[in-house]
């Protein structure tokens, strides 16, 4: 990769950007704060789902003192069905730092913004660049696909080092002020609508057309090198809807882990068949009165694959191992992920149901 290459595309960039920029919730102002949330939100989310999420949060928690005080559970309600939850927990303790050792302003460096939880290179660099004006580079996967077929380089940007030398690289390069700022977006936006991760890139209407070396090539499929995935692990899960009178079992999640923290209904390793699942809440002591099937749902994360099998189960006692509420105070305030969203609408339809 020539540095030259990109010292010539750094002008184009940011001339195209100041004039094909979308308008974006978050591009209004550029308030540290907002930049911090719309980039925690982006990350592994598409822009469409987050506005709503992003101008509900911040009317609920409009200042950094806010979000360092909210309740958890009002906190994970705002975050529910943008999922990656570690994201949400890591804003609210970063926020805590940032009022006990910044005074409720996030710091203006790179270097100070990655020592806060939840803040990595990335991050970093997109806040000290656009909401601080520093020549720092953010690099996610639509950075390194523009980079790589800008130079035609046939790196694997799988490897970590390659991401490493295309920030350091970037740096080299990267202007100040206002301009580092249109560049950070001037990079993504280019990612996300013309450089496009899936089908033909739009070279004819790219600002780097004429010195883009995978374009002039007529090579753009060749980049970037990528080494396959891993294969995501499958998972069998039982999940169980348990009523003893008119209250639901809930379960919080350990604090560290896939959904950390998180509500969900209880449930149990493997596929059980009607009798296993009978057998199990017996066991646990719920003293199950009836257990039928109640369907079967399949979530994907990023490295897991859950395949769930649900069981709809009336109880006669109310283990304190589990949190028992109400259908609506579940439904009201309690934040589910989204991977048992299926079961969920389970709940919503008994509701409307009952009530109709
Ligand atoms: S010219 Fe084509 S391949 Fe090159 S950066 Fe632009 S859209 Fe991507």
């Amino acid at each position: 990769m020539e540095k030259k290459d990109l010292q010539t595309a750094v002008p184009l960039i940011v001339g195209w950007y100041q004039n094909a920029k979308r308008e974006l919730p978050w591009r209004a102002d550029k308030t540290p704060y907002h930049v911090w949330l719309s980039e925690t939100m982006l990350q592994q989310t598409r822009i469409e789902t987050v506005i709503p999420y992003y101008a509900r949060f911040l009317e609920a928690l409009p200042t950094i003192r806010d979000l360092a005080e909210v309740d958890d559970d009002k906190l994970m309600k705002l975050w529910e069905g943008l999922g990656y939850y570690s994201r949400v927990r890591n804003l609210k303790k970063a926020a805590q730092t940032v009022v006990s050792s910044y005074g409720g302003e996030l710091p203006g460096t790179a270097e100070d913004l990655r020592k806060l939880p939840g803040i990595g290179e990335y991050t970093a660099g997109a806040i000290a660049s656009i909401a601080f004006g520093q020549g720092e580079p953010a690099v996610d996967g639509n950075v390194l696909r523009v980079m790589m077929r800008l130079t035609a380089c046939d790196a694997d940007i799988m490897q970590p080092k390659v991401k490493k030398d295309v920030t350091q690289l970037l740096r080299e390069v990267y202007p100040e002020g206002e301009e580092a700022s249109d560049l950070t977006q001037g990079i993504m936006e280019l990612g996300e609508v013309v450089c496009i991760p899936n089908g033909e890139p739009k070279c004819a209407v790219c600002p780097l057309n004429a010195v883009c070396r995978a374009h002039l090539a007529g090579e753009t499929d060749r980049y970037p090198v990528r080494s396959p995935k891993k294969a995501r692990k499958e998972e069998e899960l039982t999940v169980f809807l348990l009523s003893c009178g008119d209250k639901i079992a809930l379960h919080r999640r350990a604090d560290s882990g896939l959904l950390g923290g998180m509500w969900e209904f209880p449930n149990a390793a493997d596929r059980m068949t009607q009798k296993e699942a009978i057998d199990c809440l017996t066991q646990l002591g719920v003293s199950p009165t009836s257990c039928e099937p109640c369907g079967k749902a399949k979530h994907i994360f990023t490295h897991i694959e859950w395949h769930m099998t649900g069981y709809r189960a009336e109880c006669r006692t109310a283990i304190p191992q589990y949190e028992w509420k109400t259908a609506e105070e579940i439904l009201g305030s309690c934040a589910l992920p989204s991977a048992f969203r299926f079961y969920r609408k389970l709940l919503e339809k008994e509701c409307s149901d009952k009530t109709q």
